[in-house]
């Protein structure tokens, strides 16, 4: 097989947004499986068709026209032609309001703390899937994002189904405000890392960017995930599976000082692990061909120092890393 011709989520991913399933999580490429239209039985069918058809063209060189300007596109071995990444982004509802979400446009900013079923198809379809053996299942990788996992209805049924099945690793992002018991026994199991975007260090930036008074519960979760993280067997690196982010944000928090509050309270709640970002969703799409702004090399680097004096392992956003790297949107 011509390695440059496939791409590994056409082999190995699945990705379920809220308006379709995908292969990949990128939303305006790649070839689209289903609207959700079909029953979860004839939606795992269709899902097991499509990947055996793209699987057999690859072989023979060809892959979708939808993939073939795609720059994700590169050299990747796989060992599997099985499902090992799995995407829930199905949902939009939250119980918070950040005026940077992607989600704006549909949920408007409105947030609730009540929880909402998502899509029932969900769980019925990757139960499917799993019975027609397509998933590598100690090898699967999750990612949740959404939407608020807190307020997702059917969010402890699919955990527990993904821990039964023994799954490898679940990623989580949140908003933290609620606690979730579902998190918990999968950090108390070793099997995930937990991200939530605190984005300051004071309960009077927070508010401004989040849009509710939540600093101090969120502070106290953050420290809960980082107690249940710690009684994984004796491995005192589960707790770096907890991790704090801060997106920079022009006008609101583009700064060293709340910066440093946040290294700081993140350092007293027992934080080992913290992530600085770029604020690059809403960049992407509006600053196109703009140069990067001089504040955030000078706040990733400032990170990186107080990083080393308060012990803190710090992580350096990816897709930020690149577009600094290119110096423009
Ligand atoms: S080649 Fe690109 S568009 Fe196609 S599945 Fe891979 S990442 Fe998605
Ligand atoms: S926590 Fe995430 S989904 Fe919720 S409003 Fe903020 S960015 Fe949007």
């Amino acid at each position: 097989m011509n390695r440059e011709q496939y791409c590994k989520f056409l082999i190995n991913g699945l990705s379920f947004h809220q308006k379709n399933v995908r292969f990949c999580t990128t939303l305006q490429m790649g070839p689209v499986i289903s609207e959700y239209k079909e029953t979860p039985e004839d939606l795992a069918k269709k899902i097991i068709n499509l990947r055996e058809n793209i699987q057999n063209n690859i072989i023979d060189n060809k892959i979708p026209t939808e993939c073939e300007n795609c720059i994700y596109r590169k050299q990747e071995n796989y060992n599997t032609n099985k499902i090992t990444q799995i995407y829930l982004y199905y949902w939009y509802h939250c119980n918070c309001s950040c005026f940077y979400c992607s989600y704006r446009d549909e949920t408007k900013g409105e947030y609730s703390d009540k929880k909402k079923e998502g899509n029932n198809k969900i769980y019925k379809t990757l139960k499917e899937l799993y019975k027609y053996n397509q998933v590598d299942k100690e090898n699967l990788i999750v990612n949740f994002g959404g939407g608020e996992l807190g307020v997702l209805k059917e969010f402890p049924k699919l955990i527990d189904f993904f821990l039964k099945n023994n799954v490898q690793h679940i990623w989580f992002e949140s908003s933290g405000i609620s606690y979730s018991k579902a998190v918990e026994k999968v950090l108390k199991n070793g099997k995930g890392v937990i991200t939530v975007a605190v984005c300051s260090g004071s309960p009077e930036i927070y508010k401004k960017i989040k849009r509710r008074d939540k600093y101090k519960k969120v502070m106290d979760n953050l420290r809960r995930y980082v107690i249940a993280a710690s009684k994984y067997k004796n491995d005192i690196f589960n707790i770096y599976n907890v991790v704090s982010k801060y997106i920079i944000l022009k006008g609101f928090n583009d700064n060293k000082e709340e910066v440093e509050k946040w290294l700081l309270e993140s350092k007293r709640i027992g934080l080992k692990q913290v992530e600085i970002s770029m604020e690059f969703c809403w960049g992407i799409q509006t600053k196109a061909g703009q140069k990067i702004e001089e504040y955030n090399y000078e706040l990733f680097d400032f990170a990186e120092k107080k990083c080393t004096e308060l012990g803190l392992k710090l992580n350096k956003n990816l897709t930020s890393l690149d577009l600094m790297k290119k110096g423009v949107y």
